[in-house]
């Protein structure tokens, strides 16, 4: 039988705004916590009790920490994304999620594309290679944001003029820049969902799909709070340590309680681990 989930059917249809001009809307979903711990008691020939919350939430937690997926993608959701087509370029590298985009060969693409707020123009990062630092000067801030604009208006006066004189669509759209605003419904079971959320929720994401990440990670949280409280505990907030950490750490407890110190770690190790528990705490 099917559930409802009150939980998203409050957020159905709403479209939430992200960055400048883009948006998440959910728009479908299936099953709700209980469906997950339904799935799970399958294995043993037993019915999940909807009215036993604390027993479905100590095996939703005992699921998400032993790393028993599946009973997670008996749940999933759909939504609608409008996001700039540098957003959608890392997003679909998530393969285990289903995806329709518009078609810039089929549709003319609105005039629209991502200028970002003045906090976000910052300095290439002194130490990711793939991130960012400080905030930029306030002249460079306003030249830039006053470039992305002129090269958006400039792209888009470009397509029309090339659409007006006969261009095909699927050609004339190769002038538009990367931050040009598209659209999808993307759809994905809960377990990958949670791997995406995992990813792109992460401090070291981009800013751009970080945010969009969060937005979904809000309704994620609304529909299945259960499995959302068990994620942030065991997935996101939890950390990975490489087995010289795990030796470091001991050898650390292990001194603290007076056992004497049996192991001379590096430098970095230590480092390395209070970096990973000060980023995840
Ligand atoms: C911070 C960050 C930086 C990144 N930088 C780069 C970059 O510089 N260059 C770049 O190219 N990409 C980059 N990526 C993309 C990254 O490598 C992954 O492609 C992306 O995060 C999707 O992750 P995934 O493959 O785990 O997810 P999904 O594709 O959703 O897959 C989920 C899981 O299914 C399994 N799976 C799916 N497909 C296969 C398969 N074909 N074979 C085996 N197992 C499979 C894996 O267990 C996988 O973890 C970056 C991602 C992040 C989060």
């Amino acid at each position: 039988m099917r559930r409802n989930n009150p939980g998203a059917d409050n957020l159905l249809g709403q479209v939430i705004p992200v960055l400048d001009k883009g948006s998440v809307c959910l728009v479908d979903y299936w099953g709700d916590d209980t469906s997950v711990v339904e799935a799970a008691r399958v294995s043993y020939g037993k019915a999940a009790d909807v009215h036993d919350v604390e027993g479905n939430r100590r095996l939703i937690n005992y699921l998400m920490k032993h790393d028993h997926g599946s009973p997670f993608e008996q749940c999933g959701m759909a939504f609608n994304v409008k996001a700039p087509i540098f957003v959608f370029r890392e997003w679909h590298r998530h393969r285990t999620a289903s995806l329709n985009e518009i078609s810039g060969r089929y549709a003319q693409l609105p005039d629209e594309y991502y200028i970002p707020a003045p906090e976000r123009v910052q300095t290439q990062s002194a130490t990711n290679k793939q991130g960012s630092g400080d905030q930029c000067s306030e002249d460079v801030t306003e030249d830039f944001r006053i470039n992305v604009e002129a090269t958006g208006m400039d792209a888009f006066a470009e397509y029309h003029l090339a659409l007006t004189a006969g261009v095909s669509r699927e050609l004339a759209r190769i002038v538009l820049p990367l931050n040009t605003y598209s659209s999808m419904r993307w759809s994905c079971n809960l377990r990958n969902l949670l791997h995406f959320l995992r990813l792109r929720t992460a401090p070291n994401a981009q800013f751009e799909i970080r945010v969009f990440a969060e937005a979904i990670a809000e309704v994620v949280k609304a529909a299945y709070p259960l499995v959302y409280t068990a994620w942030v505990e065991h997935v996101q907030k939890a950390v990975t340590l490489s087995y010289s950490e795990v030796q470091c750490l001991r050898a650390a407890i292990e001194f603290l309680r007076g056992e004497g110190w049996t192991y001379k770690p590096e430098h970095w190790e230590a480092a390395k681990i209070l970096t990973k528990l000060r980023k995840a705490a």
